[in-house]
């Protein structure tokens, strides 16, 4: 019996192609390509502007830093995310509070975010979980009244929608992943948009070193311009190789989404309905892209979340647990920007589990998932 993987990315010869022309062209670091790539992004995206960067980690912090966070502010975010979103605000000096999530979507609200408020608050970020689309307008909102930045952190979000448009689009500026384990992936790599010309720019020079002409425009003048640096910058290239497969896995973008949402869809009818467990939705105002497709379970379902998991791998099934929280991690042990309770970020934290879904998981692959999750549930309710 062959295991199933929980998420496996579509590449293929489109892809290796696309790097091949690259390498003979002999321009392999941050050039041509990812300036197509940064354009086709923005457009798909509907961003005015977009700045690759070597991933989304870095693409937060410089999204932090061209919105004006500085050492000493704080920045409200979820625990309930990859660590990176608070990571991010602690490289600039910035101190990360938490803030809690609720349930259905596993994202932040206007009233989670409002009541982690601090005087120190000069930035938000709201992250689109799983790919599960954070309702922006009210937040919007509360950052205009507030006068705070709303930083997205729309890592898992490509192919997600908010009202009809991507997400991302609302947000002050917004940041994205193409780590193997979201849709679109370049092996590593991220991107920053905003409609914020002036933003895009500094961007744009600080994730080079602040260098004030392009590495590449450098290479295409024979009489090289004498470079400045204005400020300190950072090394948060893109390569022209990962854009062109960003370029290819863009145009299947679409596919994949559809190809997500009726696996997804699957998943919702067929576990309907099982007492003690509950699968994420889209909320009534987006579509997700199910980058993570996760379940509740909780009592009268027989297994913990543990107990589950050890089920699906008795059966050749990795399934990984739900979405960390930060504040329980030892890196945030003791850390002063804890200071509203999280009571549903905790539950989640640890009653969640993302169950296998990707481009090319099969329907009779799927069928062993599905049965392997009611089988837990019918057979030890009987037997414990
Ligand atoms: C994956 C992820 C990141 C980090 O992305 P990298 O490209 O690996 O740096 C940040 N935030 C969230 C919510 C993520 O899921």
């Amino acid at each position: 019996m062959d295991r199933i993987s929980v998420m496996k990315p579509w590449l293929g010869t489109a892809e290796s192609d696309a790097v091949a022309e690259v390498i003979a062209s002999g321009w392999v670091a941050q050039g041509p390509r990812t300036a197509a790539f940064e354009q086709a992004f923005a457009e798909h995206q509907q961003a005015g502007h977009a700045v690759a960067a070597s991933n989304c980690t870095t693409a937060l912090h410089l999204a932090l830093k061209v919105a004006g966070v500085q050492a000493g502010d704080d920045v409200v975010l979820p625990s309930f995310s990859f660590i990176a979103t608070a990571n991010a605000p602690t490289y600039l000096g910035a101190r990360p509070v938490f803030a809690d999530v609720e349930e259905t979507t596993g994202n932040v609200t206007a009233q989670t975010i409002e009541a982690a408020l601090t005087p120190k608050t000069t930035a938000i970020i709201a992250v689109d979980q799983g790919g599960m689309p954070l309702d922006l307008e009210p937040l919007r909102r509360l950052c205009d009244e507030r006068g705070l930045a709303l930083v997205e952190d729309a890592a898992c979000g490509a192919g997600s929608t908010y009202r009809g448009a991507p997400v991302g689009v609302g947000a002050d500026v917004s940041a994205w992943s193409f780590h193997p384990r979201k849709l679109l992936t370049t092996g590593e790599g991220g991107m920053l948009t905003t409609n914020n010309e002036q933003w895009a720019q500094r961007a744009r020079r600080l994730r080079e070193h602040a260098m004030d002409v392009s590495a590449a425009d450098r290479h295409g003048s024979t009489l090289a311009p004498q470079e400045s640096y204005g400020e300190i910058g950072y090394n948060f290239r893109m390569t022209d190789m990962q854009a062109a497969v960003g370029l290819v896995q863009l145009s299947k973008l679409e596919q994949m989404v559809v190809r997500r949402r009726e696996l997804a869809a699957r998943y919702q009818q067929e576990l309907a309905g099982v007492p003690g467990l509950r699968c994420v939705q889209d909320p009534e105002y987006g579509t997700s892209n199910y980058q993570s497709f996760w379940i509740e379970v909780s009592r009268p379902f027989p297994l913990d979340r543990e107990g589950l998991l050890a089920k699906l791998a008795e059966d050749g099934i990795s399934a990984r647990r739900g979405i960390m929280a930060s504040h329980l991690q030892p890196a945030y042990a003791g850390h002063s920007g804890y200071t509203v309770a999280l009571p549903v970020t905790e539950r989640l934290t640890a009653n969640t589990l993302i169950l296998p879904l990707y481009h090319d998981l099969r329907e009779e692959e799927q069928d062993r998932v599905i049965s392997s999750v009611l089988s837990a549930s019918a057979l030890t309710a009987a037997g414990a």
